[in-house]
């Protein structure tokens, strides 16, 4: 049925097993990470049909990537590239802070195109989820993305939009007029207080109702704003609505903005109101902080109690 689709790019990724500087690291465990697709798993293990498109390299970790997705149920539509699939590690300094290489310049990822959303997939989409990171890029992928987003729009299919910044593919300047053309063209919108501050130009003292605000003058009927473990200020339809964080014991931060923006695009696929979205997203992003890997914990429907906060999600 109409799902999620999303289009992006998804890495290999390697996390040092123990704390410390990677240059010492003595072993490392080998997975698989993107926004988008991480995005597309949470939806999938909520039981709700889930499309991911993009470019990967005719490499084991091409295959690690396209297998992970078919065992998450996520459709693949993968067109294998000449260039290596992207790759970064993750440095865990301390239990807290983590720092991510990145190599994933000329990767099959960055290569693109919009040829490569096939006609129909996003016409026939639920929803369209896109990222800030995918025009971030290059050229083709950014095209791809306003594509999508166009076609989306003529099609009457609701688009989603993370902005993610991410300081390592682009400076802030240069983010924040994309930014702004993604917001304008999306239905829901979820962003940092952080990336929020980027999109407007604005200064850091500008609060979480004031950001929501001003993003929702763009265009999108549902602006949410992460705070991490402050939660979320939403302003949904014009209502401001604050989504308190779900206290956990956080072991890993990486992941919570991807399953929170999951639970949240899950219940509306689904049909329920944005409280009920918000309220899951919460659970989903509190889920993820206490588990390390960015998706390998997403919860299946009955694990949303898993925090015992069975009184805060009607199902
Ligand atoms: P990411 O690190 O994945 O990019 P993000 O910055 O996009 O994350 P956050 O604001 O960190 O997103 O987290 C998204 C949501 O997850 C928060 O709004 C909150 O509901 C939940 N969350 C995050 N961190 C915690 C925490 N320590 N405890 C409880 N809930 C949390």
């Amino acid at each position: 049925g109409p799902g999620l689709v999303t289009l992006g790019e998804t890495l290999g990724l390697l996390v040092a097993d123990d704390v410390g500087p990677l240059s010492l690291a003595r072993g490392m465990r080998l997975s698989m990470g993107g926004a988008e697709s991480n995005v597309a798993i949470g939806v999938s293990r909520l039981g709700v049909a889930a499309t991911w498109i993009g470019r990967l390299g005719r490499d084991p970790i091409g295959d690690l990537i396209e297998r992970n997705l078919l065992a998450e149920r996520v459709r693949a539509v993968v067109r294998r590239d000449d260039a290596p699939t992207a790759m970064m590690l993750r440095e865990r300094r301390t239990g807290s802070v983590q720092n991510v290489t990145y190599y994933r310049h000329g990767s099959a990822g960055s290569h693109l195109q919009p040829a490569d959303v096939p006609a129909g997939i996003v016409e026939d989409a639920g929803v369209l989820h896109l990222t800030g990171i995918t025009p971030a890029l290059g050229e083709g992928p950014a095209a791809a993305v306003r594509e999508a987003l166009r076609r989306a729009r003529a099609a009457g299919v609701p688009v989603s939009v993370d902005l993610n910044y991410r300081s390592r593919l682009w400076a802030a300047a240069t983010a924040a007029p994309v930014f702004r053309e993604l917001a304008a063209g999306a239905e829901m919108l979820f962003a940092g207080d952080d990336e929020a501050r980027i999109a407007l130009e604005l200064d850091d003292r500008t609060g979480p109702e004031k950001l929501a605000a001003a993003l929702a003058e763009l265009g999108p009927r549902e602006v949410v704003i992460k705070r991490g473990r402050h939660g979320a200020t939403a302003l949904i339809d014009g209502e401001l609505i604050d989504v308190p964080a779900v206290p956990v014991q956080a072991v890993d931060s990486v992941g919570a903005g991807d399953a929170f923006v999951a639970g949240y695009l899950a219940c509306r696929l689904a049909g329920r109101d944005p409280d009920e979205g918000l309220r899951t997203a919460a659970v989903t992003g509190a889920l993820a902080v206490t588990v390390p890997g960015d998706w390998e914990a997403s919860p299946r429907p009955h694990e949303l109690t898993l925090l015992g906060a069975e009184d805060d999600v009607q199902r």
